[in-house]
């Protein structure tokens, strides 16, 4: 009870209602509480812990890494292995010609490297994102936040970056905005805040094209969908599309906090002259996040998590979807939103969610679903078990 009267004393609040649940712990696929009380993790950390809490793998490889040295250097000057090797193991695995990570702190600072990026490399100005898009909350970020729904967000913020439009997500027609002024499009391959909305793989590719026809940087924002959510390792690959550049964090650092920023070297290195330190970051690519963020990424492929991600998704997808009170499931790989098409049911299920020992919440753009995005790591029995609970839940409303 202290505890949670300092922290709405002393710890900066975003929200008018926090949901104020103290953590003890977190292993596998739950939190506990100072009580004891067991939470089935249902955000993940907003698709952050995909190995699960207190990975032994991650732990050891942080705990290492720790030992050995932490901060030494301001970021790209020198040689630390964690980095190099993390760097190496990614570029191997990003789709098409992507050879080369550039490493930042988080999602919101890729995105600013990779508008950067694509303004200095086209030398163009105009930057496009999609409707009801989210990228981050600094000022280049935000003004990302696709309109309408964006634009509930970022009024009180304004002005932000000037020469931005965006387009509707999935509409072919709206491509033809994309021009030879566009420096760069920036796209969720798929749109998690807007309550996981699935793209169209046609448009896509129509999109792809539509990039390379006019110069334009096609920048796939990967932050959520990365590191094995969707139910490969990337949704790029998925959806068989390669951007220019792609961002990424949230599970990329393993829980640690860690942002990338992959493209080609020729692309990167417009960072590095007329002016050099493009982009100036003291702790980006922190060797103990990089080294959480490689042993995570040895965890997903050395005992095959990715390869049940869809099998998972379909199993949690398959239950809820019974449920009278459910409408409809939007679903790529472990990334869920059901749908009950009603905001007020919405919050009072968090509640009873609460009560029954499950951590879920809605949508930035949608506060009629909520989210079922739980470490990858998640067993059959727990999905189950899981599944209970949520119908227990729905029963009540
Ligand atoms: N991009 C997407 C798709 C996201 O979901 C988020 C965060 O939710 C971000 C970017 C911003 O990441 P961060 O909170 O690390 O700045």
């Amino acid at each position: 009870m202290i505890l949670r009267k300092q922290f709405l004393e002393h710890v900066g609040q975003t929200s008018p209602s926090p949901m104020l649940v103290e953590v003890a712990r977190a292993e596998g696929s739950f939190f506990y509480t100072p009580e004891g009380k067991r939470y089935f993790d249902l955000v993940a950390g907003v698709s952050v812990s995909n190995v699960g809490h207190a990975n032994p793998a991650v732990v050891r490889a942080v705990q290492q890494q720790a030992a050995d040295y932490m901060h030494v250097m301001v970021y790209g000057e020198m040689v630390e292995r964690p980095q190099v090797e993390y760097a190496r193991r990614i570029a191997e695995l990003l789709p098409g010609d992507i050879d080369c990570v550039y490493f930042v702190n988080s999602g919101a600072e890729a995105v600013e490297v990779a508008l950067k990026l694509a303004k200095r490399y086209t030398g163009r100005t105009e930057l496009i994102s999609m409707k009801r898009a989210y990228h981050g909350s600094t000022h280049g970020a935000m003004s990302m936040m696709g309109a309408p729904e964006g634009e509930e967000w970022k009024a009180e913020f304004r002005p932000l970056l000037p020469d931005v439009r965006s387009i509707r997500f999935n509409e072919f027609d709206d491509l033809k905005h994309i021009t030879e002024r566009t420096a760069g499009v920036l796209c969720e391959v798929v749109q998690g805040e807007a309550g996981v909305r699935l793209p169209n793989e046609e448009w896509l590719k129509a999109l792809r094209t539509r990039c390379t026809e006019v110069g334009a940087m096609l920048i796939f924002d990967e932050i959520q969908t990365g590191m094995g959510r969707t139910g490969e390792m990337f949704a790029a690959t998925k959806y068989g599309v390669t951007p220019d550049i792609v961002c990424l964090a949230k599970a990329f650092g393993g829980g640690m906090p860690l942002g990338g920023v992959a493209s080609r070297r020729d692309i990167l290195n417009a960072f590095t002259n007329n002016p050099c330190l493009g982009h100036i970051t003291t702790f980006g690519g922190h060797p103990v996040c990089c080294a959480a963020g490689l042993a995570a990424l040895n965890y997903l492929v050395d005992n095959r998590v990715v390869e049940d991600v869809e099998r998972k998704g379909k199993m949690f997808e398959e239950s809820v979807i019974r449920h009278p009170r459910v409408l409809e499931v939007r679903r790529s790989g472990l990334l869920l939103a059901v749908e009950l098409g009603n905001a007020e049911y919405l919050y009072k299920l968090m509640d009873i969610f609460k009560e029954v020992g499950i951590m879920s919440d809605w949508f930035l753009y949608c506060d009629t679903a909520f989210r079922i995005s739980p470490p990858l790591t998640i067993t059959e029995s727990e999905i189950e078990e899981c599944c209970t609970l949520i119908y227990t839940a729905l029963d009540r409303l």
